[in-house]
């Protein structure tokens, strides 16, 4: 299996998405996060499982919350002209805003405005889903330049009993157990948070559906971040008990290096097999241990659930200064660096795919490989590493180490001791 390049045609593609969705006010529910799931629904390889929860619908602790759509906004001076215009940037807008149309004084007004003191160009991302308030967000720059005066304020928006939205594509395989990839996506234009992702395990539920087969069932989850997933949650105790790993995947598009956060038990067969394509990658990438912050690894994760879900990303959350501004824009985000992290997530599902355990059926002395043409001499000290990988898998298949167990101990690459055991298996020396 040689090392996976990145899919520049894929990229692109990607990155189309991207751009795409960009324009759109999404938020936790709406038209906007419908019109979101049926874009992404166009480039999936089956159609979508759509759920629509009632507003007012327990879910394990939370209730699904009332439907949030707007039309527009604005912050008028006293001569009309629009100085923060929701056409302009649907950051400029709280997100799930109540309703409002008044005027006030820019004393009234200025409890309701945020900005970024350090960032004086960026337009801070800012949320209310479950305080009932509203706001702008602006630059920091317009904002000082703001004279004293009245304003006239409209956030032209509804906030009613409606539906929360979510979707989930399901690619059955030979086992019904089951690989979760969860993605939230309930932010309106920012591309790294989470487009990126959305774009990612789009690309990945193409690959994985071309496939001839799978050993897996693959189930790939957008949902609206934490309700989104307790809903889900709520509403598929059976196939919680099916969840074999499982990760969130979120901020991919950007050029950090990747940071994978383990799942809460710390050494699930999903953390080992991240752990080995990123130490394979040797790209200075990062592994965290788990901790009940971040995204929907947490639900998952959660005392009633201990689903083994970890989280992979590249820019951490709220880690880098783009986080949750509008400088996480078109441009922070490249069709290579998803291609890149495509080639990690399909990596790290050939490795769930791959890993099993063998037993050497030849385990008296080690098997002559030279007659059976495995073995390839060679006139230097060292002997190739896929030989070697050979040596391993058949030195530890007793039936009870696996192939991940052999490239960790090994320390030669996953990919390397999968064709091994491929060769092996071939030419009858190993079985399952
Ligand atoms: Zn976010």
């Amino acid at each position: 299996m040689p090392e996976a390049k990145p899919d520049t045609g894929a990229g692109a593609r990607m990155y189309a998405l991207i751009e795409e969705l960009y324009p759109i006010c999404r938020s936790i529910t709406g038209d906007g996060l419908r019109d979101t799931l049926a874009r992404i629904e166009r480039q999936l390889p089956a159609p979508m499982i759509r759920t629509e929860v009632p507003t007012g619908t327990a879910v394990l602790d939370w209730t699904v919350p009332r439907e949030w759509n707007i039309r527009d906004a604005w912050i008028a001076d006293a001569s009309g002209a629009r100085v923060v215009d929701f056409r302009a940037s649907n950051l400029h807008v709280v997100n799930y805003s109540a309703p409002v149309r008044a005027r006030m004084s820019l004393a009234e007004l200025r409890p309701h405005l945020h900005a970024l003191p350090d960032h004086p160009d960026w337009i801070p991302y800012r949320t209310t889903y479950y305080a009932e308030t509203w706001g702008f967000c602006l630059r920091q720059r317009q904002l000082d330049a703001l004279p004293d005066g009245d304003y006239d304020v409209c956030i032209d928006a509804t906030l009613e009993p409606g539906h929360l939205s979510y979707g989930e594509l399901v690619l059955p395989g030979d086992s019904p157990d089951e690989v979760l990839l969860s993605t939230h996506v309930c932010h309106p234009s920012l591309c790294n948070d989470n487009l990126s992702a959305i774009a990612v395990a789009t690309a990945l539920a193409r690959e994985l559906a071309a496939r001839p087969r799978r050993r897996w069932t693959y189930r790939f989850v957008f949902a609206p971040g934490t309700i989104g997933a307790i809903a889900w949650l709520a509403q598929h105790r059976d196939v919680v008990p099916r969840v074999h790993a499982g990760m969130t995947l979120v901020c991919l598009g950007s050029a950090h290096p990747f940071t994978y956060k383990r799942t809460l038990v710390g050494d699930a067969e999903i953390d080992r097999a991240v752990a080995l394509v990123l130490h394979d990658r040797a790209a200075g990438d990062q592994l965290i241990d788990f901790f009940p912050y971040g995204y929907d690894e947490r639900q998952y994760n959660s005392p009633g659930f201990r689903l083994p879900v970890g989280s992979l990303m590249r820019g951490r959350h709220g880690m880098f200064p783009e986080y949750h501004t509008s400088a996480d824009d078109l441009g922070f985000v490249s069709a290579e660096r998803l291609a890149e992290s495509l080639a990690v997530v399909t990596g790290i599902v050939d490795v769930l795919e791959a890993n099993r355990r063998y037993r050497n059926l030849a385990p008296d002395g080690e098997p002559q490989l030279g007659k059976r043409g495995l073995y390839r001499a060679t006139g230097g000290t060292s002997i190739p590493d896929l030989n070697l990988a050979m040596l391993w898998v058949l030195t530890l298949s007793d039936g009870r180490s696996s192939l991940l167990d052999i490239a960790e101990r090994s320390k030669l690459p996953f990919a390397t001791i999968h064709v091994a055991a491929d060769r092996l298996r071939d030419a009858a020396l190993l079985g399952e």
